[in-house]
């Protein structure tokens, strides 16, 4: 993996060294020797990663941090703190600042490379994520995209702890931050617990009695429901070089122990932040995906899919050699419900026709709003004759019963005028199928609406109908 990190101290040779080391390393290094040339850079450069000094003549590391993810232009580059102490109360400063890690001087490779790679790759997601919903909006890339809105707290925490009294002391802790803590102390019982409810991080000791917390991280990412739970593991100094290990298997954060309470706060709260914007991105994702097919007020599909599925369907012609027929019906005197209650109960009104209609008609039928209050249903596989009886189904089905609406103690009765047309023509195009289909319905609107009027076969249904294809 490439990223491209920002290196910023005031000591040149701090520079140097960082330089060297995350170039050996081949990731792609800027440097700043000041807070503010820093804030220009992370707009203009756009790194994937920041590492601050804090100790800097003018703007310190603080400053630069708090200043950055105030900017939604740069809220989302995760910040990373070189602090020359391991000094708690710098760590608590930091993280109160919007540090989403530390390192301390001098730098230990394994966990540079570690917090580095770990932090890069959440932060290219982030930006994958990103970049997917603006192309799926065809807007621009919004950054930070509201991170910043998200509580890392009130999460369900999976502890696995073998220890009681440590697990007794970290789940005293995160309840403080008003974090709700399940513990298990065995890799089965907390396996086992992530199927029988949701938790949205994983804080696991990497020693579990006997067992191997590294184990248990492989397992919660094998898994297809717990896949993207967020980790932090907790292990001894002298235990980093496994570290590197965990980092592989997907493990997400670290604490050293002892473990002190506000960075347990700080971490995670990150790691629920981190993983509930993941969420939502994903959720933003789905519906954007599926808006660009369906209808948001019906939920049938929308008129430009269906426009490509009958272009689709009318192709398959050449090969299958059967007809294609489509309904497209309109709802008759819809402007009276909106004048008599509202737009809103029309809306309820359109909703549950749509619904009707989809309900009565066959899977492999695809029912689409083509308009205001007008649909289509494309059917396969179908030749004229079927189709119309088919609408002539559908008309009864819709004026058969009336309709409820939540807010109105009245049921509205509602009919709709069908307008039948097929082809066997693989050249024919989908414009010109729905144009026959749209005259005869206007044909059913003039003959006094309530009727199925199809293209081949005349006036099919309503009153004065004849019936067909008996
Ligand atoms: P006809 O039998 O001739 O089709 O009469 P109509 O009243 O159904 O037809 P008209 O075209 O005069 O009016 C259609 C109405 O449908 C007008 C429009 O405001 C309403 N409409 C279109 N889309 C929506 C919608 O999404 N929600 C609601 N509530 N009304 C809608
Ligand atoms: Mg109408
Ligand atoms: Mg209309």
């Amino acid at each position: 993996m490439s990223a491209r990190i920002l290196v910023v101290d005031d000591i040149p040779a701090n520079v140097k060294l960082l330089e060297v080391k995350l170039t050996a390393e081949y990731f792609e290094v800027l440097t700043a020797y000041d807070g503010p040339t820093a804030l220009e850079m992370a707009e203009t450069q756009s790194p994937d990663l920041i590492l601050t000094d804090i100790m800097m003549p003018g703007m310190d590391g603080f400053e630069v941090c708090e200043r950055l993810k105030a900017s939604p232009a740069t809220a989302h580059i995760p910040v990373v703190m070189v602090t020359a102490l391991s000094d708690v109360s710098d760590r608590v400063c930091g993280l109160k600042a919007g540090a989403d890690d530390f390192l301390t001087k001098p730098v230990n490779d394994v966990a540079l490379f570690a917090r580095v790679r770990s932090l890069a790759r959440l932060k290219l997601m982030m930006d994958e994520l990103r970049i997917r919903q603006a192309a799926v909006n065809q807007q621009d890339v919004i950054s930070g995209g509201g991170m910043e809105e998200i509580t890392g707290t009130g999460a369900r925490i999976l502890l696995a702890e073998a220890s009681v009294l440590n697990a007794e002391r970290i789940k005293g802790y995160l309840s403080e931050d008003d974090q709700i803590v399940h513990t298990e102390r065995n890799i089965v019982d907390a396996v086992a617990a992530t199927n029988r409810q949701e938790f949205e991080l994983l804080v696991v000791n990497l020693h579990l009695g006997d067992e191997d917390g590294l184990r248990l991280c492989s397992q919660i990412r094998s898994q297809k429901h717990t896949r993207h739970m967020p980790i932090l593991l907790i292990l001894e100094e002298d235990e980093l070089p496994r570290l590197a290990k965990g980092l592989d298997l997907g493990v997400t954060d670290y604490l050293i122990k002892p473990v002190d309470r506000n960075e347990l706060h700080a971490r995670c709260r990150t790691q629920v932040r981190r993983s509930r914007y993941h969420e939502k991105l994903r959720q933003i994702l789905q519906t954007s995906v599926s808006m660009a097919y369906t209808d948001p007020l019906t939920s049938v599909y929308n008129r430009r899919y269906m426009n490509a599925h009958l272009e689709r369907k009318i192709m398959e012609i050449a090969e299958t050699a059967k007809p294609v027929s489509i309904l497209m019906f309109d709802i008759d005197q819809f402007k009276g419900v909106n004048d008599s209650f509202g737009h809103k109960v029309g809306d309820e009104v359109l909703k549950g026709v749509a619904k009707r209609a989809s309900d009565c008609l066959r899977d492999s039928d695809m029912v689409a709003r083509y308009g205001g209050e007008e649909f289509v249903v494309i059917m396969p596989d179908t030749d004229e004759r079927v189709a119309a009886r088919v609408g002539e189904r559908l008309r009864q089905t819709i004026a058969r019963e009336s309709f409820a609406v939540a807010s109105q103690a009245q049921l509205i009765p509602m009919t709709i005028s069908i307008g039948c047309a097929s082809t066997r023509d693989p050249m024919e195009t989908s414009e010109s199928l729905l144009e026959r289909a749209d005259e005869v319905l206007y044909k059913a609107k003039d003959l006094g609406r309530n009727r199925v009027v199809s293209s081949e076969l005349g006036l099919i249904g309503g009153e004065n109908a004849r019936a067909v294809g008996q």
